[in-house]
């Protein structure tokens, strides 16, 4: 098995094939990611960053070409392998997606609600909101955090499942640079703390610093 988390070859991705005007959103990507690392995708609006992160966490298909992830074929996978396979991977978005009729703790349980786990949920969504520094903001509704705290219990939900790899969507994106600074903090404390490898997708250069390695998305391509 090689030592890569995230193996990627000749990945393609065209948006409105067969229309007058078709996307090649992805355009044969080659991309190799360690176990643990840190990395960014930056590039200009609309050159497939969200796209590659959305393929990576199979909430989309491609249309050729292969990733492994942890040295599993995630484009071979069935239905069901592809529904356990996204249970693995943390999402974290740029609008927080949060459920606003639910509490924060809820928030957090609610990825794992449907399935069967080896954990007291609602103890380790307690746990993970205490280690993102919402501790007393349990019963919060979303409407009644910030920005940079509902991020925060979007971090916490992202890691209910245990997850190995975080795909985070320009996750500072509408915050601004203290609570942004707060969530990178976060993010780039994950491989301590939980061995995560994290790509995140981000136009702030600030954030780009912070990463491991940078990876330069173009029309779709890698540079
Ligand atoms: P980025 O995240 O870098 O801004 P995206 O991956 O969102 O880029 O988009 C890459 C290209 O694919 C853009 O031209 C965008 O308009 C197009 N695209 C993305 N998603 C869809 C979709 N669901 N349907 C049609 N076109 C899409
Ligand atoms: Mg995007």
């Amino acid at each position: 098995m090689s030592a890569a988390m995230i193996e990627v070859s000749s990945l393609c991705k065209t948006y409105g094939a067969g229309s007058g005007s078709p996307v090649r959103a992805c355009d044969g990507v080659d991309l190799e990611i360690a176990r643990g690392e840190l990395v960014a995708l930056t590039g200009p609006s609309g050159s497939g960053k969200s796209t590659l992160l959305y393929l990576l966490g199979a909430l989309d298909r491609p249309d050729a070409g292969t990733i492994d992830v942890g040295g599993e074929r995630v484009t071979s996978m069935n239905r069901a392998q592809l529904a356990a396979y996204r249970r693995r991977v943390g999402f974290v978005f740029q609008r927080f997606h949060l459920l606003p009729a639910l509490t924060a703790l809820d928030n957090v349980i609610a990825p794992v609600l449907p399935h069967r786990v080896d954990f007291d949920r609602r103890a380790r969504a307690r746990e993970l909101l205490a280690s993102v520094g919402l501790e007393g903001r349990e019963q919060s509704l979303p409407s009644k955090l910030s920005g940079g705290q509902q991020q925060r219990v979007a971090i916490a939900r992202a890691l209910i499942g245990g997850p190995r790899l975080i795909l985070a969507d320009e996750p500072t994106g509408n915050l601004d640079s203290r609570a942004g600074e707060d969530v990178l903090d976060l993010l780039t404390g994950l491989r301590e703390r939980h061995g995560a490898t994290v790509v995140l997708a981000t136009h702030d250069a600030h954030v780009v610093e912070r990463c491991d390695r940078v990876v330069q998305v173009r029309d779709g391509r890698i540079s």
